[in-house]
């Protein structure tokens, strides 16, 4: 990407060049922050308006799924070093 455009935070609307800030995207929608702590103030908001029966259990899902790869993570470093 050779020209820089313009963008402007969603959060708090500092302008930024894009590839500099951060990038949310879900599904079609491209979201736009200058700064991590932006995208995650968004993020939060957005969680707080998703209704905790959605949010919840795919949180919960996720969570297994990240400790699942932490321990299969850390299986392996034991087997490396048996
Ligand atoms: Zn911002």
């Amino acid at each position: 990407m050779s020209k820089k455009v313009k963008m402007k935070c969603m959060y708090c609307g500092r302008t930024f060049f894009r590839g500099q800030g951060i990038e949310i995207v879900i599904g079609d929608e491209r979201f736009y922050f200058h700064s991590k702590r932006c995208a995650l103030k968004f993020l939060q908001m957005l969680l707080e308006r998703i209704p905790p029966e959605v949010s919840i259990p795919t949180a919960k899902a996720l969570a297994r799924e990240l400790q699942e790869a932490i321990r299969k993570k850390e299986e392996a470093s034991k087997k490396k070093f048996a």
